[in-house]
């Protein structure tokens, strides 16, 4: 293998702590020896030792960083390429300064995710893994980051190889019962594959129904607090980020703009908007033509809509219920703790009683029940699956309902009675489509994997 070596600030950027710069590829001891000054030369040391030493630039020998190095050979390492990894103490200055001198002395800068893509080619990893690992980067909360690790840990994979020796399994079934027809072996019937068929299908249907929520865990649901003035709303994001971040004294004018905030209720992240434009005029209905704020709208998956309970419902309130059928929203009703005059029977016939949610929020109620509720919308009430097995990423879905298609092909087919090596190809089709999310479709061949589990001499 003959891979250019690369070199990069594995940790995030800012003042202060311990920096690491990662190098990897061929050259990697080679070239980190250029510019380090230790009892030993790194080519010399033991593989997954750690060495202390200075960083010397190369062309006047002037030491500067005091560093540990990490030195980690092939195949032993993340890329199953040498690595070597240098500490040194943060700052960017100065390490900038050791990057640079790593690139003067033959390293190339990685790209975003190189490392990771050589551990993928190189074979250390699969490919939903390798997606999982950049997940992992991305994560907002610690629940996204929980099931990025699971999926980087291979459960996904895991899943998709069981689904895909079942799909073998019935291949060679069929192909068993095309070759060898007079052959002593189970009687294959269309009842049989229909059977078959019907359980991966379930399968694949219960890894795509983890999709949204995976999608939700990773990049929060989109929520607007929409409601009339004075009705709650930004004390209601406010004790969802249990900071004074938007403003909750009203002086006109002052946010114009969508604030965005991120706050975790029970777990779920909310990348909450509070729509200024919606929340700071009279007429409600009015405000919703202002562009912002529709888009805001528009957008969300989640509308939490604020009433103030010790009002009757609203002309314009009546009109916005009536817009917003269809939608996900919950139905705040505020101010519990003054005398109630609104229609809460109209509102849980309209939301449905579930959807419709008694707060106080100046004395801090009906919170957990809020949280029940955004809960029970997206997650059956229950945010955290057994396995935290969740679909995440749009390549998975997407060959995901490729393979559900194909499947859903075969098992119409069986049941009209179509010719069996016909059902023979959609079964085949969908087997290369759930291949194609561990990325090893093309490589495996399949003639060796169908005999290679059947014993015909038997
Ligand atoms: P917004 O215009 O919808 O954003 O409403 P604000 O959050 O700015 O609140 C308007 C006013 O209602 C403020 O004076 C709040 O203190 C008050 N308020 C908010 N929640 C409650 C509540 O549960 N009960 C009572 N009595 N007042 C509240
Ligand atoms: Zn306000």
């Amino acid at each position: 293998m003959n891979q250019d070596t690369i070199a990069a600030i594995a940790t995030p950027s800012g003042e202060g702590g311990i920096a690491v710069i990662r190098v990897s590829g061929d050259e990697a001891v080679a070239v980190s020896d250029k510019i380090f000054a230790g009892k030993k030369k790194l080519a010399e040391v033991d593989t997954h030792t750690v060495n202390y030493g200075y960083i010397r630039e190369p062309d006047t020998g002037v030491r500067t960083e005091e560093v540990l190095v990490t030195v980690m050979r092939a195949p032993r390492s993340f890329t199953k390429e040498d690595v070597v990894e240098i500490s040194c103490h943060g700052g960017f200055v100065s390490v900038r300064k050791v990057l640079d001198l790593l690139l003067e002395s033959g390293a190339r800068l990685a790209e975003p995710g190189e490392f990771t893509k050589r551990a993928y080619l190189n074979g250390r990893i699969d490919l939903s893994q390798a997606e999982a690992v950049i997940d992992l980067i991305r994560a907002k909360s610690d629940r996204a980051f929980r099931i990025a690790l699971k999926q980087s840990e291979g459960t996904l994979s895991k899943r998709i190889k069981e689904l895909r020796h079942r799909l073998v399994e019935l291949m060679a079934h069929i192909e068993v019962n095309i070759d060898y027809p007079e052959h002593d072996v189970e009687e294959l019937t269309n009842l049989f594959i229909k059977d078959k068929c019907s359980a991966a299908l379930a399968d694949i249907e219960h890894l795509l129904q983890t999709a949204q929520q995976g999608k939700i865990l990773r990049e929060g649901l989109v929520t607007a607090i929409i409601g009339r003035p004075n009705v709650g709303k930004s004390s209601l994001m406010n004790t969802l980020a249990q900071e004074e971040r938007a403003i909750v004294t009203e002086i006109a004018g002052t946010t114009r703009d969508v604030v965005e905030e991120y706050v975790h209720v029970n777990g779920i992240p909310l990348k909450l908007l509070d729509t200024a434009g919606i929340r700071e005029t009279s007429d409600l209905v009015e405000q919703i033509g202002v562009e912002k704020s529709r888009q805001a709208l528009s957008d969300a998956d989640l509308i939490l809509l604020v009433f103030n309970g010790a009002e009757p419902l609203q002309p314009d309130e009546l009109s916005l219920i009536e817009q917003l059928r269809g939608r996900q929203v919950i139905a705040i009703i505020n101010k519990q703790d003054l005398p109630q005059q609104i229609e809460i029977e109209f509102l849980r016939e309209s939301f449905g009683s579930e959807h419709v949610v008694p707060m106080s929020i100046l004395a801090q109620q009906g919170i957990a029940d809020l949280e029940k509720a955004i809960a029970g919308l997206f997650f059956s009430g229950q945010v955290e699956s057994s396995d935290l097995t969740y679909v995440s990423n749009a390549r998975h879905i997407g060959l995901l309902k490729q393979a559900r298609t194909a499947l859903t092909e075969a098992h119409q087919a069986a049941e009209s009675f179509v010719p069996i090596d016909m059902i023979q190809i959609d079964i085949r089709n969908a087997w290369e489509h759930l291949g194609e999310i561990i990325g090893d479709a093309v490589s495996e061949s399949l003639i060796d994997q169908i005999f290679s589990q059947f014993c015909l001499g038997k």
